[in-house]
């Protein structure tokens, strides 16, 4: 398979499209983005790496991060994470307090926001460095020791974070919750604001392609069944309450942030990752989505 001549030819058809989308805006931060960036980087698994647009530019992961935090505390927590967090697609807007209450302060799933900081706050009540030890993670992955957080991201970010709040605080009223919440609200903001390239963060996500084999090191981070199942979650619940689309059009697992990013994976193939910041009213980048459908048509592969 010719990949380079693939996305290149992606890149050039959703490029015609015209197609344009909203920056994120309630984060006020991430509104200067620029709408107009646009980059794919596929990396298959034997790390041969293939780049069209602006694939050397850093932009904020925002909720892609879950995904390796999510990593992160399988491996370390096992089954016993699922007490703690559900893994069933919520179909409510991704920072959703209501459905929180009937359920009890468990979250539907790791990749809605109530969810994520359970994750985050699991690594917290470990680690004396959390963030340090997220972005280390990361770096490993990546094999790029450049990776950090945007600190203006971060604080814009915690200066509007009343709603990530009350889930926390929510969550720690049923007990779900051990950190103070302040400190886990600042670990989340900086952990979203971590800022990576389309080929840093296809690099990373060779993870989930690798049947759980840091790509750089070769060391099994995660089991075979454990990576099928954050690769399941990532399926069903990796782009806010447009999963059911996704799957429907493009056919991989993945997971999307409001920066614009979507990492996805073909396992035992490829990663690949497509950026650009214009998102439509579901949350998710409009070219993006777009690009990775036509992706998988035009390659006549997917999961399914
Ligand atoms: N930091 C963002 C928030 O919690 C993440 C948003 C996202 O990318 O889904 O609102």
């Amino acid at each position: 398979m010719n990949y380079q001549k693939l996305i290149t030819e992606v890149y050039g058809d959703v490029q015609q499209m015209g197609l344009c989308g909203k920056v994120a805006s309630y984060i006020p931060e991430l509104a200067s983005m620029n709408v107009e960036k646009f980059g794919i980087s596929l990396i298959t698994t034997d790390g041969t790496v293939y780049e069209v647009g602006d694939t050397y530019e850093k932009f904020s992961i925002q909720s892609i991060s879950k995904a390796f935090t999510l990593a992160m505390v399988f491996a370390t927590e096992g089954e016993n994470l699922w007490k703690r967090v559900g893994v069933e697609p919520s179909g409510n807007p991704f920072n959703s307090l209501s459905q929180l209450e009937y359920e009890n302060g468990i979250p539907r799933n790791p990749f809605i926001n109530a969810g994520a900081l359970v994750v985050t706050d699991i690594i917290r009540t470990k680690s004396e460095v959390p963030l340090e030890d997220i972005i280390k993670y990361i770096h490993s992955l990546a094999n790029s020791n450049t990776i950090a957080s945007n600190k203006k991201i971060a604080l814009s970010e915690l200066k509007n974070s009343s709603r990530n709040k009350a889930l926390a605080y929510f969550m720690k009223s049923f007990g779900n919750i051990e950190s103070r919440i302040d400190k886990l609200i600042e670990t989340y903001c900086y952990q979203c604001a971590i800022e990576m390239t389309c080929t840093e963060l296809a690099q990373a996500f060779l993870l989930f392609a690798n049947h759980g084999k840091n790509p750089t090191t070769r060391e099994q981070l995660l089991t075979t069944s454990q990576t099928k199942r954050i690769n399941a979650i990532m399926q069903t619940c990796g782009f806010y309450d447009e999963a059911g689309e996704f799957a429907f059009k493009v056919g991989l697992p993945g997971k999307s942030g409001v920066g614009g990013g979507i990492a996805a994976v073909l396992p035992g193939k490829f990663s690949v990752v497509v950026w650009s910041p214009g998102l439509n009213q579901k949350g998710n980048s409009l070219k993006g989505m777009k690009a990775l459908e036509l992706l998988t048509t035009k390659l006549g592969s997917s999961v399914f």
